[in-house]
């Protein structure tokens, strides 16, 4: 049996029960780096071996996959969030969903979610990209793809790129493009910036940028429509 179990984005005491009871009872831990997830494990008094999972390495995927084949519970976490979401994880669930194996998939943190749920913009569909290709030609490409479907385009920023990637975006979709930027999510210098993608470019080169963000691309407002306010039937 292998469980997918999400972990922390920053705040450890978002763990849920059902993760921690898992890795508990799981006979081994699978994760993306081995010292990262011990020093999840101690700090919540959790002893169990735990294995690295390199899904650039086929000899890795097969290992765990035999692993499981001869019955042994795995839990798969990465170095924070949900696995599989721009995390390890997929080949091996796939290969564990055609060998038979049952997966479980537990609810948890995941920065996508949490960024979308604060940012007040939508409820319903967005189209998350991740991280783009470092290619700045083929990062456009995408971005202007995703953004023409007309939802919040969402994706994944280090510190290192995020200014790049602002002015990639005010240059490929407009100056006054708005932008979302969630900082160091659930941790103690969590911050929200809100303004058009030049000004945030700006404003973020003039400094050290530091910590994680989530960034949502969302579109200039538009005047109302009357048929936007006509009464929905369903309702
Ligand atoms: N699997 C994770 C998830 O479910 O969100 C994502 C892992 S991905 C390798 C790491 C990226 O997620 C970071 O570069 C950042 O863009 C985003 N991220 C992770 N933690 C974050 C946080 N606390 N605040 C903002 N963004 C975060």
């Amino acid at each position: 049996m292998l469980y997918i179990v999400p972990t922390p984005i920053g705040n450890l005491q978002d763990i849920t029960l059902r993760a921690l009871e898992t890795l508990k009872a799981a006979d081994a831990v699978l994760c993306e780096d081995t010292r990262r997830t011990q020093i999840l494990l101690s700090h919540f008094g959790i002893s169990k071996p735990t294995y690295r999972y390199n899904e650039n390495d086929p000899r890795s995927v097969d290992r765990c996959l035999e692993a499981l084949k001869g019955g042994k519970t795995c839990a798969l976490v990465s170095d924070c969030g949900t696995p599989c979401i721009s995390d390890p994880g997929w080949k091996l669930v796939k290969e564990a969903v055609a060998a038979g194996i049952k997966v479980s998939s537990l609810p948890g943190p995941s920065a996508v979610a949490c960024a979308l749920a604060g940012a007040g913009i939508t409820g319903g569909a967005f189209t998350f990209l991740g991280f783009l290709p470092r290619k700045a030609g083929k990062a456009a490409k995408l971005l202007a793809a995703a953004y023409e479907l007309n939802h919040p385009v969402v994706i994944y920023e280090s510190p290192y790129r995020v200014v790049k990637m602002l002015e990639l975006i005010a240059k490929t979709l407009g100056e006054n493009t708005p932008v979302i930027a969630a900082r160091e999510l659930s941790k103690v210098y969590e911050e929200w910036l809100r303004g058009t993608a030049a000004e945030m470019a700006r404003q973020m080169g003039q400094k050290k940028v530091l910590g994680e963000f989530v960034l949502i691309i969302d579109r200039p407002a538009q005047p109302e429509r009357e048929e936007d306010n006509e009464p929905d039937p369903y309702f």
